[in-house]
């Protein structure tokens, strides 16, 4: 097997990847309870600087989806940046890098009964950082209208990154790669648009930035937050609004925003195109977007975190 290179964070320590064990009676892998959240650093090579990218939002996240599943890290939100910046230390990464950090329910100890159930079962948190450039390699990509329907907050709460949830977006990448697109948009039980597969939706129309309010069943991101503040910041008006079909596919951009994908522009809807390229307020936005994420723009110098 090939050996892994790097270290992790697992159960209060740092060890090899190949040194982590899950058992087969793990809970978090027989029933899907386990949370999750994606964080970012970016590497400047001029500077050699390494810096996370708002970190502190990523944890308040994954405390609140932890509670969902009544796990309780035990730990702060300066305890988990500090075993961040540690285990990015101890692997000493010099180049933009993804931290991936997960709480899991974990295998039964002797005495506690298998089952399905969220009390009662311990839990465990590990921290895993690797290299990660542009996730997406590409000027925008072209998105199918799902035929999967949305997981419904009233069935899963969306506010929580649930590991389980992700059964749903996978079903709808695996369709929408099946169909030649490069990812899905879902729709919520009322025909309303609610997310892609990892990560919000936004379109432009009549110069009015606009994205589905959490309240259609979506995960608020913390990139799809911070465009309220960019748009703001570029004084372009942003507005939550509940779109349908017809909204997405008579807009006049269209753009994807996450900690892995960015702001990813969108270029093409089912059969319909929106331009050949990222247009131009979507461009506008990920130009700002990136200077800020290098730590370029002083107002936006709280949302970073020095490494190193
Ligand atoms: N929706 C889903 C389903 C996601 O998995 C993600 C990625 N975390 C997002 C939206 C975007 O969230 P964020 O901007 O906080 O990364």
């Amino acid at each position: 097997a090939p050996k892994a290179s790097w270290i992790v964070y697992s159960d209060g320590d740092f060890k090899k990847l190949d040194e982590v064990n899950f058992y087969t009676n793990n809970q978090a892998l027989n029933y899907g309870t386990g949370v999750f959240e994606g964080i970012r650093a970016y590497w400047s090579s001029s500077s050699s600087q390494l810096n996370l990218f708002r970190v502190e939002e990523h944890y308040v996240r994954l405390i609140e989806s932890a509670k969902a599943l009544k796990i309780d890290l035990g730990l702060t939100i300066n305890d988990l940046v500090e075993i961040t910046i540690e285990l990015i230390k101890i692997n000493n990464f010099k180049q933009d890098i993804y931290i991936r950090p997960m709480a899991l329910k974990k295998s039964l100890m002797p005495g506690e009964k298998f089952g399905v159930k969220l009390s009662g079962v311990s839990s465990t948190l590990c921290i895993n950082a690797m290299p990660m450039g542009q996730y997406v390699n590409s000027l925008g990509i072209n998105c199918l209208l799902s035929s999967w329907q949305r997981v419904s907050k009233e069935a899963i709460p969306s506010y929580a990154k649930i590991t389980g949830l992700y059964v749903n977006s996978a079903l709808a990448y695996e369709e929408a790669r099946e169909e030649g697109f490069d990812d899905a948009i879902m729709l919520n039980s009322q025909g309303d648009c609610t997310e892609a597969t990892t990560s919000n939706v936004f379109i432009v129309s009549n110069d009015t930035v606009k994205t589905p309010p959490p309240s259609a069943g979506l995960l608020n991101g913390i990139t799809r937050q911070s465009v309220f503040e960019l748009c703001s910041y570029l004084g372009i008006s942003c507005i939550e609004s509940n779109l349908n079909k017809q909204d997405l596919l008579a807009a006049d951009e269209c753009f994807l925003t996450g900690t892995g994908v960015e702001i990813l522009p969108v270029i093409g809807l089912n059969q319909k195109k929106f331009g050949d390229s990222a247009g131009r307020m979507t461009t506008k936005i990920s130009e700002l977007y990136d200077d800020i994420k290098k730590n370029r723009v002083s107002s936006f110098s709280h949302w970073i975190t020095p490494v190193y």
